[in-house]
């Protein structure tokens, strides 16, 4: 099958755990010979304007994004907004208990890091998340940093991972409510990587992948992620399947953090084709 690689719908910025400024992954995503971009940061849209900004001097077709987690039957899922409109109120409310939330936990991650061992600075990790939404990244960065860990995978899988010893949950909100916050600002709602990624440590299958995708395609999802990160060829088929199934938009992106783990897809590595793009922006709600 012929993947065309010009558009990436899932990427990260400084402004929640990835590592690159809105400018300089859009210039990254420039040189890398993209058209179509989505930046989907984690519990925010603060760098939606200089991602918009630095996309519009590299002519790159942008859109607007944002990834929510979300209460799963186990675990988490990640849902995706497209084509959210930042100044939406009710999403503004919802986003800034989630960023009160992400502080709490991460204060409580690094309290537990150094009573079992593994000292570590809360101001360094905030220093890190530079004022964005604080995450595990952040923490496995400074653990790396102090030579607690030789890659960030390797914090997160012996130190910060569920089940690990300084692991805290965060608050995750309910599908249903992450689609419906997405829908009321405009946007359209994608599942994010529903299969195992080898990249992402404890990264495991959505369970109950089926039940749980038809009722968020009853919630309203549109899309659901097929061409992600670092998914075989048999797991791009199967997602593929299965969005024909339930009437889903293909999407997908590489999730690129420049987060320095051994495995870490670069923009336009992997992404949707164009006829995908063109689905979702005939979806769009005018
Ligand atoms: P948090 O939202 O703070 O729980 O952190 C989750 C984020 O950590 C994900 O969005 C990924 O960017 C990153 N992540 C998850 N698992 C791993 C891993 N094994 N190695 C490196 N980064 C990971
Ligand atoms: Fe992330
Ligand atoms: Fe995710
Ligand atoms: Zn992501």
């Amino acid at each position: 099958m012929d993947y065309s690689f010009r558009s990436d719908l899932h990427l990260h910025t400084t402004h929640s755990d990835g590592r690159l400024s809105p400018s300089d992954l859009m210039a990254l995503c420039y040189e890398r010979g993209l058209m179509t971009v989505s930046v989907t940061d984690h519990d925010t849209t603060s760098g939606i304007d200089e991602c918009e900004a630095a996309a519009n001097k590299h002519d790159l077709d942008f859109i607007p994004g944002i990834e929510f987690g979300a209460k799963a039957i186990r675990g988490e899922i990640h849902i995706l907004g497209y084509f959210i409109d930042p100044n939406n109120h009710a999403l503004q409310e919802v986003l800034s208990d989630l960023q009160e939330d992400r502080k709490t936990r991460a204060e409580r991650m690094v309290a537990l890091l150094c009573q079992t061992g593994t000292p570590l600075s809360w101001d360094r990790v905030s220093e890190l998340a530079r004022g964005g939404s604080v995450g595990r990244p952040h923490i496995a960065q400074a653990l790396v940093e102090e030579g607690h860990a030789s890659h960030p995978k390797d914090a997160f899988d012996r130190l910060i991972n569920w089940k690990a010893p300084a692991y805290v949950a965060r608050k995750l909100i309910q599908p249903r409510e992450a689609v419906d916050l997405i829908n009321g600002s405009g946007g359209l709602a994608v599942l994010a990587h529903p299969l195992e990624s080898r990249a992402k440590s404890g990264r495991r299958e959505i369970y109950e992948l089926e039940t749980t995708l038809a009722s968020l395609v009853d919630f309203g999802i549109v899309g659901i992620e097929a061409y992600y990160g670092d998914y075989s060829n048999d797991q791009i088929e199967r997602v593929i399947t299965l969005a024909n199934k339930y009437g889903l938009v293909p999407c997908g992106g590489s999730d690129y953090h420049a987060a320095g783990n051994p495995i870490e897809p670069e923009p336009g590595e992997i992404g949707p084709p164009v006829e995908s793009i063109e689905l979702l922006k005939s979806l769009k709600p005018i």
